[in-house]
């Protein structure tokens, strides 16, 4: 397996209490338009974000940006995306087939039972 990089990014809604310096507010999962994510979001956290939203003079709002490096593999078997960033068990398994690769993209030959 051939190990590859690539960089994503990740965009969150901050909404920061005006009275507090920045030290507390709210921030929610977004896409890259600042459109908020609502799947996984528990009720709360879309109560705050009604709340948030409904409160412009209370908070500051704007979407950030973050880059994340990923390095991932294509797996041999079944051609699956696999996220090979360090999870420190030194091996990594396709999400698809279950064939398990050594940190370095060698299969596991002697353990992979196959499916
Ligand atoms: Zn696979």
């Amino acid at each position: 397996m051939k190990r590859m990089k690539k960089t994503i990014y990740e965009y969150t809604i901050e909404f920061e209490d005006k009275r507090d310096d920045g030290n507390t507010g709210f921030s929610f999962p977004c896409d890259e338009n600042g459109k908020i994510k609502l799947d996984g979001l528990s009720d709360c956290a879309i109560a705050n974000y009604n709340k948030c939203e409904s409160h412009p003079e209370k908070f500051y709002k704007y979407v950030k940006t973050e880059s994340i490096a990923v390095v991932y593999g294509t797996c041999d078997n079944c051609g699956a995306e696999i996220s090979m960033n360090d999870n420190g068990h030194g091996e990594f398994v396709c999400p698809k087939c279950g064939r398990r690769y050594y940190t370095s993209g060698t299969p596991v030959n002697s353990i992979y039972m196959g499916k």
